[in-house]
């Protein structure tokens, strides 16, 4: 069986005594193991990037862009393959991987625009001779923790810039599905970046504490589920760590009276169902105000019932398994819960079978109707392919729902009329809003990140917000020769 194993300096390396198993959600089998590090092998790739660094903060922006671009053009020819990683072990389609791929390659494309996004302030004359500029600095060796639901698009939404500004990178992906993480550093080594630039360490939760507690690591970017982050978060500050760490979510999609229900419909049931549910810009509750629930019950009833499940290399599938057997089962005892608590299951395509693939981790999309606000259902995460459908007297009561939800990446609300959206985009405190849009993951030059529990830490990942996280800003004030040699000055200085 194949080991996966650290990717240091430009090596595949073994270290750590244990080992955790990589499936393929599919047929719910073993494919290969994975190394799972330990301190040791965190020192081994920390004096690695050590070396790196000493040479790669002196390089110009410049050569960084073309190292991008160089970078960019390779993740394109490669996207069918790495595609295929993802998909082998996340499970998700051929398609949808690439379309995940295409969205960190977004990133890598703003990355391009280094030299500029690096540039300082300058002002003339502050002071009698006295000029004061601002340079952005890199810090260091940075982290990044990921988790397996975009085991390519959330990598590439850290490594990238946070080596264009200058520093080292430390990638520690998830453990359920890391060897297309492992390959975008290869390619990055293949685009011109250094051995060592981006090492990767395979692990768990005592590779990311030695992360944390390791002097040399001087940010950590996490993404992955609220519990773990707020963990992350807390423990990098008690390390006086730089931390950004996002979170969970409980994505709502109001549907007013006055919208294109059949549009609504499409929309909410690709970003309901896509992915099997396992994203965390996933729709996972449909508030629908007034009137429109029977509407839109009516119409994505059957699109629902249609959803083909399948293998990812069907190409037919819309939709595949979700990630393990922990997932599956946690899932299901979800639903089960739903039942119990008297929300109604009308469409209940638990129970599939797909042939070839008994043993693979399938559930088929399920619908709830008139689930409440205090039921499980609505309260947890569930990462699946269950829609819940809340049913609001008005548009007052359905913001509420989503002002009172203890998370806050994203939401979406479809309606023809332009006050409600603007007074929905302006009130939701929510970090990404959408109108008539249900996924609205911005673009690379802005930035993604949510509110309330759905992050931790004053930045978001990618755009403008990166470049702030991965650097320092240096301000100088300067002098030059006359009154240099004006003798000490005791008295606080002023700038006349
Ligand atoms: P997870 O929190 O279980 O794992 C994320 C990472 O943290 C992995 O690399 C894992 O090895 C590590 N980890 C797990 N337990 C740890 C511990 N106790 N201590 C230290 N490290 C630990 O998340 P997941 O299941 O891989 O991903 C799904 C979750 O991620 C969902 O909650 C989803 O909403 C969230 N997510 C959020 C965003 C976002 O941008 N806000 C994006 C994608 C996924």
């Amino acid at each position: 069986m194949d080991l996966i194993k650290h990717y240091i300096n430009g090596e595949d390396i073994e270290g750590g005594s244990r080992q955790g198993d990589v499936y393929n959600p599919a047929i719910g089998e073993v494919i290969s193991k994975v190394t799972l590090g330990d301190l040791e092998v965190v020192n081994n790739a920390i004096e690695s990037s050590k070396k790196v660094l000493e040479k790669w903060r002196y390089t110009t922006p410049a050569k960084r862009a073309s190292i991008m671009f160089n970078y960019k053009k390779l993740l394109e020819d490669n996207s069918a393959r790495i595609a295929e990683m993802v998909s082998k072990e996340h499970g998700k389609t051929i398609e949808d991987a690439k379309g995940s791929l295409q969205r960190g390659i977004e990133v890598v494309e703003y990355a391009c625009g280094i030299p500029n996004l690096l540039k300082g302030e300058y002002s003339n004359q502050v002071g009698s001779g006295i000029d004061t500029f601002s340079m952005k600095q890199e810090l260091g060796i940075c982290a990044g923790i990921t988790p397996f639901n975009f085991p390519v698009m959330i990598p590439l939404w850290m490594f990238p810039l946070a080596t264009a500004c200058g520093n080292a990178f430390i990638l520690k992906p998830s453990e359920r599905d890391p060897s297309s993480s492992i390959e975008l550093v290869r390619l990055f080594e293949e685009a011109g970046a250094p051995p060592g630039l981006v090492n990767v360490v395979n692990g768990d939760k005592e590779v990311v504490d030695a992360l944390i507690e390791h002097r040399e690591i001087k940010a950590i970017s996490f993404v992955g589920s609220s519990k773990v982050a707020s963990y992350i978060y807390q423990k990098s500050a008690s390390y006086n760590k730089r931390v950004q760490a996002l979170g969970s979510a409980k994505n709502h999609m109001l549907v007013m009276p006055d919208a294109d229900i059949e549009q609504a419909s499409d929309a909410l049931i690709g970003a309901a169902f896509g992915s099997a549910g396992e994203r965390c810009m996933a729709i996972s509750v449909a508030v629908a105000i007034g009137d429109s629930a029977d509407k839109l019950i009516e119409n994505i009833t059957p699109k629902i019932n249609n959803i083909k499940v399948g293998p990812y290399n069907d190409e037919t599938s819309d939709m595949g398994p979700v990630v393990s057997k922990d997932a599956y089962e946690r899932i299901n005892g979800l639903i089960d819960s739903g039942v119990e608590e008297g929300a109604n299951l009308i469409v209940d395509r638990r129970n599939i079978k797909l042939q070839g693939y008994e043993n693979g981790y399938f559930i088929g999309p399920c619908l709830f109707d008139n689930v409440k606000d205090n039921m499980k259902i609505y309260r947890e995460e569930i990462f699946g392919p269950v829609l819940s459908i809340v049913r609001a007297k008005n548009y007052e009561e359905g913001l509420q729902l989503v002002k009172d939800n203890p998370y806050g990446n994203g939401c979406s609300i479809f309606t023809r009329d332009g006050d409600t959206a603007r007074n929905f985009s302006s009130e939701a405190n929510i970090g990404m809003v959408g109108v008539n849009i249900p996924i609205p993951v911005p673009v690379a030059y802005f930035s993604f990140g949510g509110w309330k529990n759905s992050i931790f830490g004053g930045h978001n990942a990618y755009g403008m917000e990166a470049i702030r996280f991965y650097t320092h800003t240096k301000t100088i004030t300067s002098k030059w020769p006359e009154g240099i040699r004006s003798g000490a000055q005791f008295t606080m200085p002023t700038l006349g």
